[in-house]
């Protein structure tokens, strides 16, 4: 809408697995500044649409601007350096090295192109940064623990701290949620909640209740197409989205 500034534009997005259409003709806007959900049944196709707003690969079809400038077919690695970040459904994390060491070394890879020697002086730098964003997603109790061996949970927030390292302007999250028991989906949501009052964020999640309450705005993917989107009360109130969704 006019007088709105979004922080990314998709345009007419296809994609097509042979002669499979998983995304059709997808135009969305995503407003700065505010948490926007995609959302839509199993297969709607948001992982498929999160993956090319985050780089994994180009649409079949279609364009991807970022603050106005086009980044389609922008190589993955580039994107942390504008800004955009992102966590996986698939953990990334490294398994052997402890929480701290893990964002340290995200750190280290972010602010500089990979430099065998770091003076102490910025290396100590780096670990209280490290230390700050293992705060920051509530895990300043485990710095010494092994990636390895912290519950599922732990792990996702770990793997978004690491996230956080590039200090992103535009979070990209697909299901967080996933696998959690209710407890530490509570954790995550809070910590959602949290990182949205500082940064964009865009996540991905099929659970419609969970998300309703928290975000500004709604993006409804059913069978590749955009079926609705809006404030969360206007989504809820829309017909389609409500024959989807009857049963769940
Ligand atoms: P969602 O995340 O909403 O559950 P996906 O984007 O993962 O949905 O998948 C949308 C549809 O595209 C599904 O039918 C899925 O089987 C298909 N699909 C996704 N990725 C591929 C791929 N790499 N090759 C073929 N089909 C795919
Ligand atoms: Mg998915």
């Amino acid at each position: 809408t006019a007088g709105e500034s979004h922080i990314l534009r998709a345009d007419k997005i296809s994609m097509r697995f042979g002669g499979f259409t998983a995304l059709n003709d997808v135009s969305v806007a995503f407003p700065e500044g505010q948490l926007t959900a995609i959302i839509g049944p199993n297969g709607a196709g948001k992982s498929t649409f999160f993956n090319i707003i985050s780089g994994a690969f180009p649409p079949s079809e279609g364009r991807i601007f970022f603050r106005g400038r086009e980044i389609t077919g922008t190589p993955q690695h580039r994107f942390a350096r504008l800004g955009i970040a992102k966590s996986f459904q698939i953990t990334n994390v490294f398994p052997q090295l402890t929480a701290l060491e893990n964002v340290r070394f995200a750190i280290q890879c972010m602010s500089q192109r990979f430099n065998v020697w770091t003076p102490r002086s910025r290396y100590r730098a780096m670990e209280e940064q490290a230390a700050a964003l293992l705060e920051m997603v509530e895990l300043h109790q485990h710095h010494h623990r092994l990636a390895m061996n912290l519950a599922h949970g732990e792990q996702r927030a770990l793997e978004i701290a690491l996230a956080l390292a590039c200090d992103p302007s535009l979070l990209l999250l697909d299901e967080p949620t996933a696998g959690m028991s209710p407890e530490e989906t509570t954790v995550m949501m809070d910590l959602i909640i949290r990182l949205a009052g500082e940064r964009t964020v865009i996540l991905v999640e099929h659970k419609m209740k969970l998300i309703m309450g928290i975000s500004n705005h709604l993006i409804v993917l059913h069978h590749g197409e955009l079926l609705a989107e809006g404030t969360p009360d206007a989504v809820r109130a829309n017909d389609e989205v409500r024959r989807v969704y009857l049963g769940q």
